[in-house]
């Protein structure tokens, strides 16, 4: 293991991160785990499953060629900060309207890119040779697929990365370095898994439509969270529930975060009604969600949901 490596690993945990590990560039394109998850991706492109998401598919050269992203990769760092314990990570309560857990948090790409930040900051005071490239979301990358290769986690039924420590409430965070850490990959066991399809069977859509196998198109959490035009309702009105901003019903179903329930809780910020929603003043919209995912969305596509789901109480 490399110093670099050693450093990595010991400041993320400094840092918060739950789990972290790394993988050397060779080993990992070369692994049987990325050239499965890389014809899977490229299949999802080709069977128009990532909706109108057309990013993906212009992502897909650079997720095939690391050069793309950034010359001369060497090695994958990755870092996962748990939000399952944060008091927005409580599931909402059934009735009113529904927000997915990690919606109502902070912006996790600010907080895991400033974590990671300092990390490298420590790591470049000692090497200062080291050229890097912080992802969060921020470049194609297959960063769950990453976090499997480092040992982080494996991907469940319902495609997310989960552990036994963090269940899938997880952020994820990769550092491309220009340097090898002396690190091949590491899979963890995926038996929990085995024998199970509570995930596949409890999403409302069947946009899980087989395990490990997400239909964008049929996804609450795309319709509401992405998707410009507002929701699809030809996949069925009723099948929405109440989710206004995402949807947890797949990891809600997981045995491997059983531990990580807890009681249905509203914060003060989303505590409101349906009626207090659409009464609500697009500056008064503007500084709730400032901070967190839902920053980007604007008031009018927000209100659309809102409408749609629940209309007034
Ligand atoms: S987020 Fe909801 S709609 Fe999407 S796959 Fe999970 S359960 Fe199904
Ligand atoms: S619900 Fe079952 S099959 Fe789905 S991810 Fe969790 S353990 Fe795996």
């Amino acid at each position: 293991m490399s110093v670099i490596f050693e450093i990595f690993l010991r400041e993320a945990n400094a840092e918060g991160f739950s789990s972290s590990g790394g993988v050397d560039a060779e080993a990992f394109f070369k692994s049987k785990l990325y050239r499965k998850s890389i014809e899977h991706y490229s299949r999802a492109v080709k069977d128009d499953r990532i909706a109108a998401m057309e990013y993906l598919a212009r992502g897909e050269a650079p997720r095939r060629d690391i050069e793309k992203v950034m010359p001369g990769t060497k090695a994958l760092l990755c870092a996962a900060l748990p939000y399952g314990h944060w008091p927005h990570a409580m599931p909402s309560p059934n009735e009113g309207p529904r927000y997915s857990r990690y919606v109502q948090g902070g912006d996790y790409h600010r907080e895991v890119t400033l974590k990671l930040e300092n990390i490298m900051r420590k790591i470049t005071a000692e090497h200062n040779e080291l050229k890097y490239r912080i992802c969060v979301d921020t470049a194609p990358v297959l960063e769950k697929i990453v976090a499997a290769a480092c040992g982080i986690g494996w991907i469940g039924k319902n495609t997310l990365l989960m552990n036994e420590r963090s269940g899938s409430f997880m952020f994820l965070g990769v550092v491309l370095i220009d340097a090898t850490i002396g690190a091949d990959v590491e899979v963890m066991d995926d038996s929990a898994c085995d024998g199970c399809s509570r995930c596949v069977d409890a999403c409302p859509t069947r946009a899980l439509c087989a395990p490990m196998k997400l239909d964008a198109r049929r996804c609450i959490s795309y319709q509401t969270l992405e998707n410009k035009s507002g929701p699809d309702l030809s996949i069925g009105r009723a099948n929405y529930g109440n989710w206004v901003a995402g949807c947890d019903v797949c990891q809600d179903a997981c045995p491997v975060n059983e531990p990580l329930r807890r009681p249905p809780h509203r914060s003060l910020r989303w505590s409101m009604n349906w009626n207090e929603h659409i009464e609500e003043t697009e500056a008064q919209f503007r500084s709730r969600v400032q901070g967190t995912p839902l920053e980007c969305m604007s008031h009018e596509r927000f209100l659309k949901n809102i409408v749609i789901m629940g209309g007034s109480d």
